[in-house]
């Protein structure tokens, strides 16, 4: 199918995305709103299932969507979900690394660190690495990496989490400069808080009590209004926006 891209560059229509952690939460939301404002998913997630459920609300709803199950760090699955993009799309002009997780552990907890910057880090390295060729050869591609307010403050058991975070900007800075000829923009997300099944597991209560001090807005976020954020930054209008990293936090690291 040729793509429609709408002439304003104000829309994804018809525009080639995949979104990795698509499954669940941000990745999720993502995922559903590229397909909501016309552009073709490949939802990727180590929970088939998961994307497997996606791909059919998309579909019913209308939209172009493939399910594709992904460890983001096995580097053949890696490839092979963006040459199964590539298959059915014929490009890939967005990739979303929303793929992340946070398990509590002490510092210096070796096997914390290493799962952690293998998913968090090297994880997105690896599909950017995969997905570069193609994305180069848009008009307009567009990579954008999820990140946390834990790029700019710490929570205490969570040093591999926070360190991977960090490396986070660190990537999506060094490639904005890297691939400034390109024509490829390199962009992160910075989300607060939000309701996902990452943060699932703390009570209401708890939720409560921390956005009601802690976070201007005084609530958690949802995973839509972050999809939001990454919509602007893939819209192929955006294209003065290199190396930014966005806060989506409803004010938390404003609040003094
Ligand atoms: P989520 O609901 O748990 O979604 C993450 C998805 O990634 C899950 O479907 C998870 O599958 C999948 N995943 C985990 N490891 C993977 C791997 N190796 N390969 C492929 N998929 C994998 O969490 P979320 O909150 O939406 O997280 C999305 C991103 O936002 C993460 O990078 C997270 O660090 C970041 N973030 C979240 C918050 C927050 O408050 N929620 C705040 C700041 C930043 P399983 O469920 O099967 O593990």
């Amino acid at each position: 199918m040729t793509p429609t891209h709408s002439s304003n560059g104000r829309s994804v229509s018809g525009r080639a995305a995949l979104v990795t952690g698509a499954g669940s939460g941000i990745g999720r939301a993502t995922a559903l709103l590229l397909a909501a404002e016309g552009a073709r998913v490949a939802a990727a997630d180590c929970n088939l299932e998961a994307v497997e459920s996606v791909a059919a609300e998309i579909t019913a709803a209308g939209g172009e969507a493939l399910a594709c199950e992904l460890d983001v760090c096995d580097d053949s699955q890696v490839r092979s979900v963006v040459a199964q993009t590539v298959e059915a799309y014929g490009a890939l002009d967005i990739l979303v690394n929303c793929a992340g997780i946070a398990l509590p552990a002490a510092f210096g907890d070796e096997e914390a660190w290493d799962r952690t910057l293998d998913v968090n880090l090297k994880g997105s390295m690896r599909t950017i690495r995969a997905a570069l060729p193609q994305l180069r050869a848009s008009d307009a591609g567009r990579v954008v990496n999820i990140a946390s307010t834990d790029a700019q403050v710490a929570t205490p058991m969570m040093s591999a989490y926070t360190v991977s975070k960090h490396g986070v900007v660190g990537l999506t800075r060094a490639l904005a400069v890297e691939l400034a000829d390109s024509g490829v923009t390199v962009n992160a997300v910075m989300p607060g808080p939000i309701n996902t099944g990452m943060t699932a597991a703390i009570g209401e209560d708890d939720r409560r009590r921390f956005a009601r001090r802690r976070v201007a807005l005084r609530r958690y976020g949802e995973p839509g209004e972050v999809a939001q954020a990454i919509l602007n930054l893939v819209l192929p209008a955006s294209s003065y926006t290199q190396g930014a990293c966005l806060r989506v936090d409803g004010g938390m690291l404003t609040v003094a």
